[in-house]
């Protein structure tokens, strides 16, 4: 819901990079509080910090931008099958100018995809293209689950982790590439968001302060691996750009001194 909301907020500029109209129908669904965060009710929220709350909108509003490029790209290129791990209140089957015959794979914990359901029939809304609801936990047997509704692993597929490694410990972050290249047709590619380990101290810090201490113990922050040199090593192509290069890119100003994020894109030939 964090980053549905500074999804919402940071969509609102005029040049904001990319627009997520459905954040906002989400957050209103999710209650009261959220809907005053978005009135501008809760000033001192921390979302709407000048500091914290203007980077994160911006981060999220540019990963949007830069996966939506990603999977307009993938279509370009004839994948008709898509698979969004980790999907959240990703409303990209509703967003995106899928052609006929696109199906998207939406995988996330029941609790999360239960709420979306109910607040997109809510809304008497239906998806552009062809969606499956995956409820599934990503550390145990998702290609199966996938697999089971109606997956088919002959296609070329464009996979999308954003928002999601870092919640992963290193060792299941490897088991999900390895069951990425395993059901991967060539021709198949994937886009990730990923983060560079941040120092101790700075974790430390982060889990002293009120505000910041609940994300800090959903992560890991332990080296893993990198997903470019994982995939390129197995045979894929691609590359890197650190957010705020692509902020930078985008014709913005990076609102965040330094970013240990970075998004990549790897095919398989
Ligand atoms: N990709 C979406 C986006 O960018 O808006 C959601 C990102 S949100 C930060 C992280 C998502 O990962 C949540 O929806 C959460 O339920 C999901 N998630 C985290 N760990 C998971 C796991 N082990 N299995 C399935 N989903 C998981």
């Amino acid at each position: 819901m964090f980053v549905a909301a500074a999804r919402a907020l940071g969509g609102r500029a005029a040049d904001a990079p990319a627009v997520d109209p459905f954040a906002e129908l989400f957050v209103r669904a999710a209650g009261e509080e959220w809907a005053d965060l978005l009135d501008g009710r809760v000033p001192d929220h921390l979302l709407l910090n000048p500091e914290f709350g203007v980077q994160f909108q911006q981060h999220q509003i540019a990963r949007t931008r830069y996966f939506d490029d990603y999977l307009r790209a993938a279509v370009s290129a004839g994948c008709r099958q898509v698979v969004i791990l980790a999907a959240g209140l990703d409303a990209r089957a509703y967003r995106l100018p899928w052609p006929d015959g696109s199906v998207v794979y939406e995988l996330d914990r029941p609790q999360v995809l239960e709420f979306k359901r109910g607040t997109l029939t809510q809304a008497g809304l239906e998806s552009i293209a062809e969606r499956h609801e995956v409820s599934v936990d990503l550390r145990e047997n998702w290609p199966k689950a996938l697999r089971d509704n109606g997956f088919n692993p002959s296609l070329p597929t464009a996979w999308l982790a954003e928002g999601l490694l870092i919640y992963l410990s290193p060792a299941a972050q490897d088991q999900l590439f390895d069951a990425i290249v395993a059901l991967s047709a060539p021709g198949s590619r994937v886009a990730v968001e990923q983060m560079d380990p941040m120092p101790p101290d700075t974790v430390a810090a982060m889990a002293e302060q009120d505000d910041g201490s609940d994300w800090v113990r959903l992560i890991y922050n332990d080296p893993r691996s990198e997903a470019t040199a994982w995939f390129t090593g197995r045979g894929w192509a691609g590359e890197r750009v650190y957010l705020n290069d692509y902020i930078r890119e985008l014709g913005h100003i990076p609102a965040a001194a330094q970013s240990l994020t970075n998004l990549a894109t790897l095919v398989r030939p």
